[in-house]
């Protein structure tokens, strides 16, 4: 079985550059913090948990209340030569001492740097007054233009809208008035984000955007072909419930896609399912249609055989998912470790992470969770930028693999 941890270390393997005081806006507490003011943008975790906002979040040891620290910081990547500052204009730096403290941090960063790394452009880094703006430069930088991100925030705006819709009435009315917006590029967001969520543990959040997903899909023009095709593009089963999962087991077109069917529906494969199976073999049997009533004897065989299987397959896979967890915090190098191990990182490893930011976050520990989830979005990162050399290797592309289960109930 799954063995849960509840003394999680936290932030192991961020590089911490300081320990600085401060107080808790909220309870007055005063305690030390660890800071990362120098931000390589060629490190994915930290890049990721910057961001994120996730970076430099501090949690009061009194009250626990977490809160993000207003300081200024430098972003440096060098392999895009990218050199930015941030002085939080909540500060009110004189111009003096706004120039001070960039000097001060350039020549924190010339300390950790090679000679042959110390480039002019990291002596002139360009100057951001928002965490916002510099986010959006480091964007910028990765070729996410504002166009981009715009039309992202208006996708992901109108997926709240619509999610927010408290009745049946009101939400007919949000898919009436937005329905020229629900085109192939909204599925593809909103899939995205019930990929993220599965991936964060939120299971409540995947359950309202799979039911939606389908209300949506069968609301506009093609709605389920769009759907059907961006899954086969993900690499993802989205199964509707039982009925939907036996009728998809009878027709599967290749044992490979039957195989992962009884894997994607394993929840579904209760005590209701095979009574349904039962009956529909009955009623075949009944109807003196013998060959019908064999073959689902047949598939009911192998659809148990399959499972049991696949139990055992999972439990080892389960296992394994939690030893590289484990090797990850003993050692404190996720990159390293995940990198190693990218085969294994599959749908398992996920469910165990998911499971663990989910005891973290009932522990209300915080800074787990945001370890946790960087690990997840490090691991993620890797998959997809390792699916992309494979794609580059072998044009023309072939669809990604299966890295990622959903199911309408879990
Ligand atoms: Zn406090």
């Amino acid at each position: 079985m799954l063995v849960l941890r509840s003394d999680l270390p936290t932030k192991i393997f961020m590089a911490v550059q300081q320990v600085v005081p401060v107080g808790c806006p909220n309870c007055g507490a005063k305690f030390n913090a660890p800071i990362n003011n120098i931000i390589n943008g060629q490190d994915i975790a930290v890049k990721m948990a910057f961001l994120q906002g996730q970076l430099n979040l501090v949690q009061c040891p009194q009250c626990r209340a977490v809160n993000p620290l207003t300081m200024p910081l430098l972003y440096y990547d060098l392999e895009k030569e990218l050199a930015l500052v941030y002085v939080p204009q909540e500060l009110n730096l004189a111009l003096a001492q706004q120039e001070k403290t960039i000097g001060d941090l350039t020549n924190a960063l010339m300390k950790q740097l090679e000679p042959e790394q110390k480039k002019f452009y990291l002596f002139n880094p360009k100057t951001f007054l928002t965490l916002e703006s510099l986010g959006n430069a480091v964007l910028e930088a990765d070729g996410i233009t504002p166009e981009i991100r715009a039309k992202q925030e208006a996708k992901a705006k109108l997926l709240q809208k619509i999610l927010q819709a408290q009745d049946e009435e009101s939400l007919k009315q949000e898919i009436e008035a937005n329905k020229a917006e629900l085109d192939s590029d909204f599925f593809e967001f909103m899939t995205s984000t019930m990929q993220a969520a599965y991936m964060e543990g939120n299971q409540q959040l995947v359950q309202a955007l799979v039911n939606l997903r389908t209300i949506l899909a069968n609301s506009v023009t093609d709605g389920a072909k769009i759907v059907k095709e961006i899954d086969k593009k993900f690499g993802l089963i989205i199964l509707e419930g039982r009925e939907d999962l036996l009728e998809r087991l009878q027709n599967a077109p290749s044992d490979e896609y039957f195989e992962e069917l009884v894997a994607t529906g394993h929840g579904y494969l209760d005590y209701i399912f095979f009574q349904l199976l039962t009956a529909q073999i009955d009623e075949a049997t009944e109807a003196g249609n013998t060959t019908q009533a064999e073959s689902l004897r047949t598939l009911r065989t192998k659809i148990l055989q399959l499972k049991e299987q696949q139990e055992q397959q999972t439990q080892e896979a389960l296992q394994k998912s939690t030893e590289i967890l484990k090797e990850i915090f003993k050692i404190g190098n996720p990159e390293k470790v995940l990198s190693e191990n990218l085969d294994q990182i599959d749908e398992n490893f996920f469910m165990v992470l998911s499971a663990h930011i989910q005891q973290a976050r009932q522990q209300k520990q915080e800074q787990a969770v945001q370890t946790l989830e960087t690990i997840g979005h490090m691991a993620m990162h890797m998959l997809q930028e390792a699916q992309m050399k494979e794609q580059q290797k072998k044009m023309p592309s072939k669809p990604a693999p299966k890295s990622e289960i959903l199911t309408a109930k879990r």
